[in-house]
């Protein structure tokens, strides 16, 4: 059997049930498909525009299909601009301004779908709602991805959301900007208005106007309500209570877009900007509500370290960084040396460098580009001041000590291409784990190295899975040092039915207690992001989608990891699930 990617997309074949709702499946229905696709939209501006993609790639996929979209009025300008479709408006959600609205807009909907579906048996489908895939942490997929992958939507790696775009729109941003003066100008546009706890501080946003005035000679166009107040550094123009189309036209002519985990960014994703996104609360995983775009940076420094919010040096860092590479944005956010995946969360920076963090937890470092040093002297001048480390024709291949013999890029790829000489069956991976998850300190006190590499335990497991290794168990080798060892085998000298091979493996603060190591790699890769009480999530989502077997084996990992009513709760209800529900309509 060919390995199986870790990273693929694992597209289901056929239409699932979710909650008792038969999806759609493009696969499954010819270009004449005539019958009816329901979308519910998430409540928010963002989900609005992500949701905006999948029914527009499937109105012209399914031209002949009747589209009924479910949404909040509050969007209700980009809502009516889809064409081709039954609106229906849910009740209004909460809203960060008006503090009014409900909880839960979809209730109502979900049960006249329910009553239509039952009327229209065999043409009647939902297409959009919040349905993900429950494997979608470990693959690192944004709710966008996860989606289309249920129904049988493959964007390649091209996934972004859509903005319906009006060229009023654009005369509006002309008028607008010839009347500030900002005509024929690289501006910036900054969105800082979200709710309070997502809200990076306005005293930030003031040093950041500055910054981009003074260093690089750009003026910021401030789109929000009156209620953040008025700003007046030199340069900045406020352009407060516009429409959602008037900002989309504004968006289109900026240079660059600063924004936060909020509708605006979404926006400016579907426009393809350069664009640093700042996350602030640690509630959200950043990789799931991210704004999907190869040209963003998004700094989440909270989760580095202690703060609340990233602080003003990581933010302008990131900021210069896409500056200086505009043109080349995508070619120039380093590529992860694990899983390959492009590392655009910025973890923190300081005078000479910017960590950039891949979403599978490896942190890489490289040079800034506004740092007068240049790269080589930065080289030569340091020495990583690991007294353990060996010249790379030295590294064993039966037992590597991360940190040491892995800890550069240059290091990394004279071991890499050691590997894949395929001369070593078994392969041991001593790593420390930091006191929480598996990242060990940033070496502050250490001269720093342009490639530096801070591992985490998934990063392990995807580049050894890449160079044809697979996870055979983790051990912990020294508990004062808090140092593991994870065992790796070449997948051809697998031992058989090694499947059924149950392992622990530390997770965050917690151990999992897996089946199988596969089911790692399947599931649980999400661990520089994810906290215990996100286990029973996948348990959850498994069970909506019918995926019961898989259910009840996540139920007692989620159990073991983080024992509470809650998590005990799962395990009876997946049981009850696979028992007695499944074979049932
Ligand atoms: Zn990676």
């Amino acid at each position: 059997m060919a390995p199986e990617d870790l990273l693929a997309p694992l597209i289901p074949r056929e239409s699932l049930l979710w909650n008792g709702y038969p999806l759609f499946h493009v696969s499954r229905f010819s270009k004449d498909f005539s019958g009816r696709l329901y979308f519910v939209l998430g409540q928010g501006l963002g989900d609005h525009v992500n949701g905006f993609r999948i029914l527009h790639e499937l109105q012209n996929r399914f031209p002949e299909a009747r589209f009924i979209v479910y949404a909040d009025r509050r969007w209700e300008e980009l809502v009516l601009r889809m064409g081709r479709i039954d609106i229906r408006w849910y009740p209004t959600a909460l809203d960060p301004r008006s503090g009014k609205g409900t909880n839960d807009p979809y209730a109502g909907a979900h049960d006249t779908i329910r009553e239509e579906m039952a009327a229209h048996p065999e043409e009647a489908y939902l297409a959009y709602d919040h349905f993900p895939m429950p494997d979608r942490h470990a693959r690192g997929e944004t709710t966008l991805e996860a989606i289309s992958r249920a129904i049988g939507l493959d964007f390649r790696g091209e996934a972004r959301p859509f903005l319906p775009f009006d060229e009023a729109d654009g005369a509006f941003a002309d008028r607008f900007l010839r009347e500030k003066g900002l005509e024929g100008e690289k501006f910036a546009l900054l969105a800082p208005f979200s709710w309070p706890n997502k809200r990076w501080s306005r005293e930030r946003f003031s040093l950041l106007i500055d910054d981009l005035y003074k260093i690089h000679g750009i003026r910021s166009l401030l789109v929000a309500y009156p209620e953040l107040g008025a700003f007046d550094n030199p340069g900045v123009v406020m352009a407060y209570d516009l429409t959602l189309g008037q900002i989309g036209g504004l968006l289109s002519r900026s240079a660059l877009f600063v924004g936060l985990d909020s509708g605006p960014s979404h926006m400016a994703a579907a426009l393809e900007l350069p664009m640093v996104v700042i996350f602030v609360e640690r509630k959200t995983i950043p990789f799931e509500v991210r704004a999907l775009s190869p040209w963003a940076l998004h700094v989440v420094e909270g989760f580095a370290n202690e703060e609340r919010e990233p602080s003003f040096e990581s933010v302008s860092a990131a900021i210069s960084f896409v500056l200086k590479n505009r043109t080349n944005l995508k070619g120039s956010i380093p590529r992860c040396p694990a899983c390959e995946r492009p590392a655009h969360y910025v973890w923190g920076t300081d005078c000479a460098s910017i960590d950039f963090g891949c979403v599978c937890g490896l942190v890489i470092r490289e040079t800034r580009p506004d740092h007068p040093v240049s790269d080589n002297a930065l080289l030569e001048g340091a020495t990583p001041n690991d007294e353990r480390k060996r010249p790379e024709r030295e590294i064993p291949l039966s037992t590597i000590v991360v940190k040491s013999d892995l800890g550069s890029l240059r290091k990394l790829r004279a071991v890499e291409e050691r590997l894949r000489q395929g001369l070593s069956e078994r392969l041991d991976l001593t790593f420390e784990r930091g006191s929480k998850g598996a990242l060990h300190a940033p070496s502050d006190k250490d001269p720093k190295e342009k490639g530096e590499i801070r591992w985490s335990q998934d990063a392990l497991v995807y580049w050894m899975d890449a160079l044809g290794y697979d996870l055979w168990e983790i051990s912990l080798s020294d508990r004062q040092a808090n140092h593991w060892t994870l065992r790796f085998v070449r997948r051809d000298k697998e031992a058989q039915g090694r499947g059924k091979k149950p392992v622990k493996i530390p997770w965050g603060d917690v151990i999992l207690r897996l089946a199988s190591p596969r089911d790692y790699g399947q599931w649980y890769t999400f661990e520089k992001w994810g906290r215990p009480e996100d286990l029973v999530g996948i348990v959850k989502s498994q069970v909506a989608l019918g995926y019961y077997k898989e259910a009840t084996r996540s139920a007692r990992v989620a159990f073991w990891a983080k024992p509470s009513v809650r998590s005990l709760r799962w395990v009876g209800k997946a049981l009850y699930f696979r028992l007695i529900r499944k074979g049932l309509p």
